[in-house]
């Protein structure tokens, strides 16, 4: 037994609004099929492996040395990959980087949320937006979409207008929903917004729709659109999210970021997947064929799927969602219960991969 395991959390000294909280946690489970975390399916190829390979060994002799405090060098790849995958000319003053975009995330409420600030989400929307808001002491105003997962973009608006968050969220494509929202709606949004408007872009490769980025020109006091290299990137291991906003948004940032938080190693791997980008986002299209093919058999198995423009697809209707979820489990297919009544949220895997999904769906039934 490990010392000191007589003391349980309640015993520490923790801040009260803590309390009783529960901690983000997607089920970490060695089953044959793995679709509950919206990663690429798709592994890095062997020249990308050899790369990250090779610019890890150049970097590993000067691992005694602090790295690039502001990432430079990386910033620079990915405002070329975004003003190129946008049309919109960025610079890598407009970008900034971290552990994921789940850290780029908090970065931008530790200075623009905090104590005596709120934050404002439509939900259901990605679970961490809250639980960074609880961290960072932001206010968390939940604020529903429509029964469909949709969003009443007028009435989200006047909310916005009336309520006056500091930050609001919105997730385009909406994780764990699946849909997008087109500029015009966008810029609705911003324009009645107070404060800060992180569109949360983490799904944008998989998407039909222009990025928010073609927003920022005419919103740079607002406007924050948040990317990661997690998903159309496959890179969730490496763990890199970004940005793209004014410069003095990436000049705000500084002063809560910590130094060097990105290691010397993470910005190697980044840039040489960057260098890779063609070849690894050539899944994208792939794995939007075959969400719509798991969108239409689902829909001949006679489930309900909400409309996806993402990796992933939210489905129902079940009786009872978890024990369901249990059910797929048990058939070796994670998926993920998101908590949302009646509904399972499935990521698009390889075709293999998709078939188990969907030959266990006909069997745990509706
Ligand atoms: N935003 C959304 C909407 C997400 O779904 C996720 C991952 N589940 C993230 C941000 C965070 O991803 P990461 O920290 O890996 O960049």
């Amino acid at each position: 037994r490990p010392i000191g395991d007589r003391v349980e959390i309640g015993d520490l000294p923790l801040r009260d609004d803590l309390r009783g909280r529960t901690p983000y946690g997607a089920p970490q489970l060695d089953v044959p099929v793995r679709l509950n975390t919206n990663e690429n399916p798709y592994p890095p190829t062997p020249a990308l492996v050899e790369d990250v390979v090779r610019e890890v060994a150049a970097i590993a002799g000067e691992l005694h040395r602090y790295p690039d405090r502001d990432a430079v060098a990386l910033r620079e790849d990915l405002a070329a990959y975004l003003g190129s995958s946008t049309g919109v000319p960025l610079t890598s003053a407009n970008l900034w980087a971290a552990n994921g975009s789940n850290e780029v995330l908090q970065q931008i409420l530790q200075a623009f949320g905090g104590p005596g600030r709120s934050a404002l989400g439509f939900e259901p929307s990605y679970s961490m937006h809250p639980i960074i808001a609880a961290g960072t002491r932001t206010e968390w105003a939940p604020t529903p979409r429509r029964a469909d997962f949709s969003l009443d973009v007028a009435k989200a608006a006047s909310i916005v207008a009336e309520r006056a968050p500091d930050v609001v969220f919105v997730t385009s494509p909406n994780n764990p929903t699946g849909q997008s929202l087109p500029l015009p709606d966008l810029r609705v949004l911003i324009e009645a917004a107070p404060g800060v408007v992180v569109v949360d872009e983490a799904y944008a490769e998989f998407s039909s729709r222009p990025s928010a980025v073609a927003l920022l020109a005419d919103h740079p006091a607002k406007l924050i659109v948040s990317r990661t290299m997690s998903k159309a990137f496959a890179f969730a291991g490496g763990r890199l999210g970004y940005l793209a906003a004014a410069p003095a948004v990436v000049d705000a940032l500084q002063l809560v970021r910590l130094p060097y938080h990105l290691s010397a190693l993470t910005q190697a791997a980044a840039r040489a997947s960057l260098r890779h980008a063609a070849e690894t986002l050539g899944s994208v299209a792939k794995l939007a064929a075959e969400r719509d093919r798991v969108v239409d058999s689902l829909v001949g198995l006679g489930f309900s799927v909400v409309p996806s423009d993402a990796n992933f697809v939210l489905f129902g209707w079940f009786e009872d969602a978890h024990a369901t979820w249990r059910s797929y489990l048990e058939r070796g297919v994670l998926i993920r219960d998101v908590g949302i009544a009646g509904h399972l949220r499935v990521t698009v895997g390889t075709p293999e991969e998709n078939d188990a999904f969907l030959a266990a769906s006909k069997e745990v039934g509706r």
